[in-house]
């Protein structure tokens, strides 16, 4: 299949290729020389597909579209504060070579207009403007991707032209904005100016700057995340210089445009595009640029101010323990209380990046149900993220609920960094923390355990294999010719009393007293439990339906007493008397019949 994106794409090209209006620069003379009709469009998404048209892998210079990334730079080198000294945030409204300076101070009114960029560019880390101008081209460069070279002739040209920037440049001196040599500063201005690149490397500068400082592909870090929303607010009120007004309110999109030709524009969290046409309108903008993400962004939607949310979202899935209980298989009366109750654990599925408006939802729906719960498992497995303050607004919403007496509980946090570390920030000097869980079983079985009180219901022993379910309705005297075949064996705590896949053992055993959990060898060396069971339940039982090797692990939890019978010997008592293994088999289809339902239960609930 033709992805329709691309074929929407390859029809703005050809409808917008017919706009002839514009020319390309001509005040830098080297510029003068670009093919009019040169025109390629570019849209990358955040996990780095490239959608293109056109002439998206011709070369041009970056020109302006170098200064927000520039500006960039400056900020993660020098910070907020010192950079904010000297040069402004405000629109200035004025072209792009004006020499808007605050009146008071000197500092240019904001970094997209040529005095605030060459002010940005004296700003970037580096002893010498020769370093300073390698920490300028490996900046950039991390933004596309790649390493970005200069086009020498562009450079030259515009070197040997630029009065006005010259101009600009002694005034920054003047004012102690710019504190080195202000000549040298301007050349590397010059330069980054004229770094060559193509629609494809803007898209991608831009898709990093919509991806909170990542690169898409090469998940190099290029701006810290804490300065992306200052680079982008400065494009959104300057980027377009005295057209911005009018950009952000029919496009809707922050951007940067350049002499060059190129323009980017920024969907924060969405994507980025770049457009190339050195057609250029009175205001230095490209006019097949513009046109294009006018249309695009009314086609589409994507006005940042017009952007619906779906609170609703962050929560996936709300079911109970009744349609999933713990993988422990408990007995008798312990069973029946956790029954009855279990639909008071629940399970939160939460769901994609948890921001302010989701965890509003989240906390509504667990306030919702709180007079009908013990404790809620918020499942993290679908979670792409968690903002800092929504984390807090999360942990107050535990810390509350627990003194409602319900517990908040996660499963599935592990190896995520990113989550667990906003939501270990503790808002209460009494927070003693959130318990995690590896798995929703071991979880639940956490929240059954608390549902049945903090001393668990002793287990008590069982005496076998009378005791046992297999044998339930056998006679007295069939009874005690089984158990007169049985024996006893001890195993201690963390012996594999099974191991899955061994053959040759026709061993069936009963629980007298401790715990074993059933375990299934998965992916990567791991186990999964399948079930956890106590005094009064068997294990193995599968060899006397014929069964060669073990389908599982069998691992002793605590010290476990077992009473075992082989199934050779049964077998020749079953001959003796068949009654016996009448009842057996009946017994073994009622349990398999129950743990199908289980089973049925849990896919269910999992659907
Ligand atoms: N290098 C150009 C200049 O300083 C950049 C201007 C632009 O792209 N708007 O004039």
């Amino acid at each position: 299949m033709q992805s329709p994106i691309q074929d929407y794409l390859a029809s703005l090209h050809s409808r917008f290729a017919q706009l002839r209006e514009g020319e390309p620069a001509s005040y830098i003379p080297e510029l003068a020389k670009a093919n009019p009709e040169g025109f390629g469009i570019c849209l990358v998404t955040l996990d780095g597909v490239a959608y293109s048209v056109g002439d998206a892998d011709q070369p041009f210079t970056l020109q302006s579209i170098s200064k927000p990334f520039v500006y960039g730079t400056a900020l993660a080198d020098r910070g907020l504060d010192f950079v904010a000294g000297k040069v402004g945030v405000e629109p200035s409204g004025d072209a792009f070579n004006s020499i808007s300076l605050n009146p008071q101070t000197g500092a240019p009114l904001n970094p997209m207009i040529n005095a605030g960029a060459i002010a940005t560019s004296s700003l970037v880390a580096g002893a010498t403007t020769a370093a300073q101008w390698q920490r300028i081209a490996a900046s950039l460069s991390a933004f596309a991707g790649r390493p970005l070279g200069v086009d020498e002739a562009v450079y030259r040209s515009e070197s040997t032209t630029g009065f006005r920037n010259r101009a600009i440049a002694w005034m920054l001196k003047n004012f102690a904005i710019i504190d080195g040599e202000p000549m040298a500063t301007l050349e590397n201005y010059f330069r980054q100016c004229s770094l060559l690149v193509t629609c494809r490397d803007l898209a991608y500068m831009a898709a990093t700057l919509a991806n909170g400082g990542v690169h898409p592909l090469t998940a190099v870090r290029a701006l810290p995340e804490e300065h992306v929303e200052r680079v982008l607010s400065v494009m959104a009120t300057c980027g377009m210089y005295d057209f911005a007004g009018s950009w952000l309110y029919e496009v809707g999109m922050p951007a940067k445009s350049g002499v060059g030709g190129g323009i980017i524009a920024v969907l924060p969290g969405r994507f980025g595009i770049g457009v190339f046409s050195p057609r250029l309108d009175s205001k230095g903008n490209s006019v097949r640029g513009i046109g294009v993400c006018k249309q695009f962004s009314r086609d589409f939607g994507l006005h940042v101010f017009n952007q619906a949310g779906h609170p609703g979202a962050a929560l996936s899935r709300v079911y109970t323990a009744a349609d999933a209980p713990s993988r422990r298989q408990p007995a008798g009366e312990m069973r029946d209380y956790l029954n009855r109750n279990a639909h008071r654990i629940k399970y939160l599925c939460l769901h994609g990046f948890l921001a302010v408006d989701g965890v509003e939802y989240v906390m509504r729906r667990m306030q919702e149900m709180a007079a009908d719960s013990h404790s809620y498992i918020l499942d993290m497995h679908q979670m792409d993220g968690i903002s800092e303050s929504a984390a807090r607004l999360l942990n107050t919403a535990r810390l509350a609920l627990m003194e409602e007496g319900i517990a908040v509980v996660y499963s599935r946090l592990q190896g995520r960094p990113a989550l667990v570390k906003p939501l270990s920030k503790s808002v209460r000097q009494d927070d003693r923390g959130f318990l995690a869980f590896e798995d929703n079983d071991l979880a639940v079985e956490w929240c059954e355990n608390r549902l049945l009180g903090d001393t668990p219901w002793p287990l008590a022993d069982a005496k076998l294999p009378e005791g046992s379910a297999l044998f339930s309705g056998l006679s007295r005297e069939l009874m005690q010719r089984v158990e007169a075949v049985a024996y006893r064996q001890v195993f201690p705590k963390g012996e594999a009393i099974l191991k899955a896949g061994q053959a040759g053992d026709g061993r069936v055993f009963f629980i007298e007293s401790g715990q074993v959990s059933i375990l299934v060898p998965i992916e990567g060396g791991m186990h999964q439990r399948v079930a956890t069971l106590g005094p009064g339940m068997n294990f193995g039982e599968m060899v006397l339906l014929g069964q060669a090797s073990r389908s599982a692990t069998v691992h002793a939890d605590s010290e476990v007493r077992c009473s075992i019978l082989e199934a050779q010997v049964f077998e020749q008592l079953t001959h003796e008397a068949p009654q016996i293994k009448i009842v057996l088999l009946e017994n073994l289809a009622k349990d398999m019949a129950d743990k199908l339902r289980r089973a049925t239960l849990w896919i269910a609930a999992l659907a």
